[in-house]
């Protein structure tokens, strides 16, 4: 059997170099269209069942951010179900490992793979259950729908105007799956009926989610951009409907819902932490806003240890946030909490789980904490 290496798939990014040895099998990483992006992989090997293959993506170290690939293990997958992890080999230039398949068919990525097949049935889902609606907000510039869930009144007696309005968003930057994962135990938990935190929440609050901010970049297989090269998270601050409606459209909406708390997701290709970075450097921030944010994050810490406090971004200095982020622009223009999560590519070093790494489960169980201190949060209950 001839040995194949493809991409041809949603999401799938690759250039293969060199496949016909397979102890010297080459490859590189393709930057995002119209745009110098590039760390995200996927890709199938075939035809290697029972030989020793050696991998080298040989230009790692001109990736974006080459840090990442310290320590950095490869997700791999056979059924495209189960993710484990493949230790690997980062010498400054190359990131390499070796393999000897079991199956006729391995997938490797960057991190477990979220599909629009999965984003498409997931949304059906949800939108099936009481007191949900699936809002086609618009189109994305490869004519997309762009689709967001309103979890309204479920029978609480609280008129709208006294319900908090909460807005969560995931992947703006297509090449972090790790934060659509973390929806689906954020929303699977928030529809649980016989939750009674949940429960709770719902009756305060309405709450909006965009699961998937960049649908076109997922499926082309970028790292940080949409279709025409734009970085989502860099463009609230004059977002436009020709370069970036994705984030325009969700801004439209928001301005008709206000917005209370805006939870943004995302995953950090170097640091081995999860941790929330602030908006301090809003023009409008307060001291109580700071025991906020520091009350949410030892609050989250104490609810799920794969949450840490120590290790982040270094806080924004005073009045000089950069408006173009999503949460920045959120607590300019509303005055309410922004918090940007920040999950890891590579494992949590202080709950490491070297066979999986940093996992959808985990993830998802992570989604699923963010109920309980949202809910604490509202009900002013959060650690000092
Ligand atoms: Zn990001």
């Amino acid at each position: 059997m001839t040995i194949a290496i493809s991409s041809e798939f949603d999401g799938g990014n690759i250039a293969v170099i060199s496949v016909e040895d397979p102890a010297a099998i080459h490859l590189e990483i393709e930057s995002d269209h119209q745009s110098d992006f590039l760390q995200w992989f996927y890709f199938r090997l075939s035809g290697a069942k029972g030989v020793d293959c050696k991998l080298s993506i040989d230009n790692a170290s001109r990736t974006t951010y080459p840090q990442g690939w310290d320590g950095y293990s490869v997700a791999t997958s056979h059924d495209l179900n189960a993710w484990y992890r493949t230790p690997a080999k980062y010498d400054q230039q190359a990131l390499s490992w070796t393999i000897t398949p079991e199956h006729d068919v391995v997938y490797f990525a960057y991190f477990a793979p979220y599909s629009l097949d999965r984003h498409a049935r997931q949304l059906a889902h949800w939108a099936g259950q009481q007191g949900v609606a699936q809002e086609r907000l618009g189109a994305t510039l490869d004519g997309r729908d762009f689709d967001c869930l309103h979890i309204g009144e479920t029978g609480g007696s609280l008129v709208k105007s006294a319900r908090h309005q909460i807005w969560s968003i995931a992947r703006q930057h297509p090449g972090e799956p790790m934060a659509q994962w973390w929806m689906e135990g954020w929303l699977n938990r928030l529809l649980d009926d016989s939750d009674a935190t949940s429960v709770a929440l719902r009756t305060l609050a309405d709450i909006y989610v965009v699961p998937n901010m960049n649908p076109d970049g997922s499926f082309r297989g970028h790292l940080r951009t949409n279709a025409c090269g734009a970085n989502l998270n860099r463009e609230w601050a004059n977002s436009s409907m020709e370069r970036s409606p994705e984030v325009f459209l969700v801004q439209q909406r928001m301005h008709d819902t206000g917005v209370d708390m805006c939870l943004d997701i995302h995953g950090d290709e170097a640091l081995p932490y999860n941790f929330i970075a602030g908006t301090e450097g809003v023009s409008n921030w307060t001291e109580a806003r700071d025991q906020q944010l520091i009350g949410f994050k030892r609050t989250l810490a104490a609810l799920n240890p794969d949450f840490q406090v120590e290790h982040g971004y270094p806080r924004n200095t005073p009045n000089n946030a950069n408006l173009s982020f999503c949460s920045n622009s959120v607590a300019q223009t509303y005055g309410c909490p922004a918090y940007t999560l920040e999950m890891p590519f590579k494992d949590t070093i202080d709950t490491p789980r070297p066979d999986v790494g940093w996992s959808p489960e985990r993830c998802a169980a992570l989604g699923s904490s963010f109920v309980d201190a949202v809910y604490l949060a509202l009900t002013d209950r959060l650690l000092p």
